[in-house]
């Protein structure tokens, strides 16, 4: 018998009333949009993405049952280049948070100054509960249904929650038998034997470090001297935390989708991460507090990482955060709500698509070696991955300064502006 799973058709009545991710981006657009006095013409192509692929595709369970799951992928914008953003497997997936994680991957770009637009897709899943093979089964049938609108000069994929470089290779490897070539440049973030980039797994949370470092210049924290709470474990969350111990920082606080960990002398990294390993889990870490997630966002930190899920800084919680500067590992983690009480408290906010940038960028530089078929040492990557974000963070601060607004709409004025020029002169208004 076939099942659905999809979230969607499950959804309580009156879901709908709520605003959806997707309007809060339209929403960080618009202000954007109004400050700059963009072109009405181009705020309508902008205001939506391009194309929306969504698919409900069979898979085959390890006791022979059929479920019928839905996955999506969003393509924004592709004026700057070919569509790029990740994939994930999230029981959360719904297409309007598609959308506006591929608006937001369009600005990533363009605030990254790398050449490509702005995709995003999702199969609506808890891949935690899938085997292996259920996974490998799914992750193929979902590429498949999709590869008529990816490929290495149309929409290059990559991971995003929930899907790692064993993804990216099923995706690769089916495009490949379908193309029949073995098309590296068609997804990033694969395992370095076959295509993958030396410093991609920890660029994310690498270029969240660096971006709290110039911030920190421009703020004149010493970062020897300042405390972080990082929220989120994951690729994003962990990275930055060695990144910033790295730095000097002291992160006196941790946590996972289950909860957190607080130690007010400080944590380490190894630490953590040895016993998140064995247990599965940062909860209960020994010598440290038990703390939930809501209560690491206030605690008395001068940095705040939230490398975790949407929508955690909000209109309720924004006025209790003490933390002076907040670097968004995550995609949409602070309402426009709250932005704006953050504005009038003084905190400065390096949004995602600027903290997060690291990411794709290292995306580019993996796409580009697959290109080219040479490939660099992790130095090399390092080192070009820092001057791409060096360069994004000082042009967002710029515009920012220049406006006189806040960081987001700073970067998003330079971003918006980029993609409207690159659409002028194709033709497109
Ligand atoms: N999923 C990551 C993001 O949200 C990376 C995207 C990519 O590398 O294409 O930025």
């Amino acid at each position: 018998m076939l099942e659905t799973t999809s979230k969607q058709e499950a959804a309580p009545a009156g879901m709908g009333m709520q605003k959806t991710q997707y309007d809060m981006a339209v929403e960080q657009f618009q202000r954007a949009a109004d400050i700059m006095k963009l072109d009405p013409n181009v705020q309508e192509i902008l205001r939506k993405p391009r194309r929306i692929l969504s698919v409900n595709f069979p898979v085959k369970m390890d006791d022979g049952r059929i479920l019928l799951y839905q996955g999506f992928r969003s393509q924004h914008n592709n004026a700057l280049g070919p569509y790029k953003g990740g994939i994930r497997f999230h029981p959360n997936v719904t297409i309007d948070e598609v959308k506006a994680l591929s608006m937001w991957m369009t600005w990533k770009c363009a605030v990254a100054g790398v050449p490509f637009g702005g995709a995003k897709g999702g199969v609506t899943v808890n891949p935690k509960q899938l085997s292996h093979r259920e996974l490998e089964n799914l992750s193929r049938s979902f590429f498949s249904m999709i590869s008529e609108i990816v490929g290495p000069y149309r929409d290059i994929p990559a991971p995003d929650v929930y899907t790692d470089s064993q993804t990216m290779a099923w995706f690769m490897d089916e495009y490949s038998k379908q193309e029949k070539n073995n098309a590296f440049a068609v997804v990033t973030g694969k395992p370095l034997i076959i295509g993958g980039s030396l410093g991609r797994d920890s660029a994310t949370g690498r270029g969240v470090s660096i971006t709290i470092e110039e911030a920190a210049r421009h703020l004149k924290i010493d970062l020897k001297k300042a405390t972080c709470a990082v929220q989120g474990f994951g690729n994003v969350g962990s990275w930055a935390f060695e990144f910033l111990e790295q730095a000097g920082v002291k992160v006196v606080a941790v946590s996972d989708s289950r909860g957190g960990a607080y130690k007010k002398t400080g944590l380490w990294f190894n630490e953590v991460a040895a016993y998140k390993k064995k247990t599965g889990s940062i909860v209960n870490l020994p010598g440290s507090q038990p703390i939930t997630n809501e209560e690491l966002l206030e605690l008395d930190v001068d940095i705040l990482v939230p490398s975790a899920l949407e929508d955690v800084i909000t209109r309720d919680n924004a006025k209790s955060i003490k933390a002076k500067l907040i670097a968004e590992g995550a995609n949409g983690p602070t309402t426009p709500e709250a932005d704006d009480i953050l504005f009038k408290n003084n905190v400065t906010v390096i949004p995602d698509i600027l903290a997060n940038s690291g990411g794709v960028s290292t995306s580019y530089l993996e796409w580009v070696q697959n290109l080219q078929h040479l490939y660099w040492t992790a130095e090399e990557v390092d080192h070009r991955l820092k001057t791409i974000m060096v360069k994004a963070f000082a042009e967002a601060y710029k515009t920012s300064q220049e406006y006189n607004v806040d960081m987001r709409t700073g970067a998003y004025i330079y971003a918006i502006g980029k993609v409207r020029d690159a659409m002028k002169i194709r033709g497109w208004f």
